[in-house]
């Protein structure tokens, strides 16, 4: 059985005391819904002041990029073991939004290995552009990004992993993708993993979707037999409809 996670990638937004305020009302909030995990990634700056406000609550700290050295000269750069020191067990990794600066399959991968490597949980991202699903390019492209980003992992090392399926066209327009095309690419990865790894890791592997998720539209993509909950961008910034999106990842088919 797979426990439906959802997790919010909160960007490059808040300030610190209403990154506190949403941290608090989130603690508050999940209470209600026990079968469901749920994280939040907040700005590099606020992790360690929403790490004290989440620490021993049903709340896990994600941060949303590492850099793969333990220390050293890497100015401007955050290591694994840092993240850990200040709370976090979750990293966003290959976002299409930092993939879109030039981050490759291969450095997403040196950085899936250094968060394991440090105990965090990489939360790996691949999606498609709009144009690459036009020139029906888009299960070559999750399949690249999957392997590239999973290179080298032993089984034990993917089960401590959680891929997010985003396709690019839909993180932050509005377009979310239907829950027929989430399904299809995610039932895809799921077949790429027990093709690699066997039948048994790829059923313990969560798989959320990313792209627009609302309270409207949560409940019928989580229901999709592939779909493992959401990485969630926009909706994550009002505790509201964060956990109307949590309360709608009860209905996740594998829990
Ligand atoms: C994201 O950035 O991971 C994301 C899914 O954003 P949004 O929900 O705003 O589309």
């Amino acid at each position: 059985m797979r426990r439906p996670f959802v997790a919010g990638n909160w960007k490059m937004n808040l300030d610190r005391a209403s990154a506190a305020a949403l941290a608090k009302a989130i603690v508050e909030g999940v209470e209600a819904f026990p079968l469901v995990d749920v994280a939040i990634c907040p700005p590099f700056v606020y992790l360690s002041a929403v790490g004290e406000i989440v620490a021993g609550t049903r709340v896990g700290l994600g941060a949303q990029n590492l850099y793969p050295e333990p220390k050293g000269a890497f100015t401007g750069e955050t290591s694994p073991l840092m993240l850990k020191d200040v709370g976090c067990t979750f990293v966003i990794l290959g976002h299409s939004e930092r993939r879109a600066m030039g981050e490759s399959s291969d450095f997403v991968n040196e950085k899936v290995l250094a968060a394991l490597e440090a105990g965090l949980q990489p939360i790996v991202c691949v999606g498609e552009t709009l144009r690459q699903r036009k020139e029906n390019k888009t299960s070559a492209v999750i399949r690249r990004q999957v392997e590239g980003s999973l290179a080298g992992l032993s089984a034990e090392q993917l089960s401590r992993c959680v891929i997010a399926y985003e396709p690019v066209w839909a993180i932050g327009t509005g377009e979310n993708a239907t829950p027929e095309q989430a399904e299809e690419v995610q039932s895809e990865i799921r077949q790429l993993i027990g093709i690699r790894y066997g039948r048994e890791a790829a059923e313990s592997l969560r798989i959320q979707y990313g792209g627009s998720v609302t309270p409207a539209n949560a409940e019928s993509l989580m229901k999709m037999p592939d779909v493992d909950g959401g990485l969630i961008g926009g909706a994550s910034l009002k505790a509201d409809s964060f956990l109307a999106i949590i309360a709608a990842a009860k209905t996740c088919k594998a829990s």
